[in-house]
């Protein structure tokens, strides 16, 4: 059986396969789903979680007694589309179930999705990180990328997650997007930089096969 030392501590990933549209160039293994679905996931994660210490004690693989939860992301999909107390009910049930100092708990949210009362409602769950898919500034950009938000929207939630206190913010940029130039791309870089970033996260685009993207080629 593998043993993990008093010092080992853990992160933990929650998947989320939700979003509002399929973005052109994604074929993650993630969808546009009924919202009726939502509940039902948070019920099935949090029965995940808090079954898994009997499940890793049984199985004999892996002993985790004293192991610490110190990192845990919400990862997608769209994370932020979901009840904030779902999210909350899966955070308790990591508490409950493991040893948890949480240090970093990231949400991933897309701007449009970003609200006073949920971003309240995160950071009352225990959330203190947030990764923003900006892509980009250019509104003809984010269009083409089939993205559902505007530049507009990255302001007005990065303000919302300022005043709400959140002082660790993530921004994701892609380049290489349909319509992009070198000027667009600077001009993108320059915002970002204005948001005062805690950490930018910056991809290659990548277009994934069977997304519209590709078929388009
Ligand atoms: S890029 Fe992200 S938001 Fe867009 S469809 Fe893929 S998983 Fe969903």
């Amino acid at each position: 059986m593998l043993k993990f030392d008093l010092t080992m501590r853990l992160g933990m990933y929650v998947q989320v396969p939700f979003c509002q549209t399929k973005c052109t160039y994604c074929n993650f293994h993630t969808g546009v789903f009924s919202s009726d679905l939502y509940a039902p996931y948070v019920d099935a994660v949090w029965r995940e979680i808090a079954e898994y210490p009997r499940l890793l004690r049984e199985s004999q693989i892996v002993e985790v007694p004293d192991a610490v939860v110190d990192t845990v992301y919400f990862g997608g999909g769209t994370p932020s589309l979901l009840d904030p107390a779902g999210l909350a009910r899966i955070l308790d049930s990591m508490r409950a179930g493991f040893q948890c100092k949480f240090e970093e708990v990231t949400l991933e949210a897309d701007p449009e999705t970003i609200t006073p009362e949920k971003a309240a409602a995160w950071r009352k769950a225990g959330f203190n990180r947030i990764s923003m898919g900006v892509q980009s500034f250019q509104d003809n950009e984010l269009k083409a990328a089939g993205r559902m938000h505007r530049s507009d929207d990255v302001f007005r939630a990065t303000q919302v997650l300022r005043k709400t206190g959140f002082d660790n913010i993530s921004f994701d940029l892609i380049a290489g997007l349909p319509h992009q130039t070198h000027d667009s791309w600077d001009e993108s870089v320059a915002q970002l930089l204005s948001m005062r970033p805690e950490h930018v996260s910056i991809y290659l685009v990548e277009i994934d096969e069977s997304s519209r993207l590709d078929l388009k080629f």
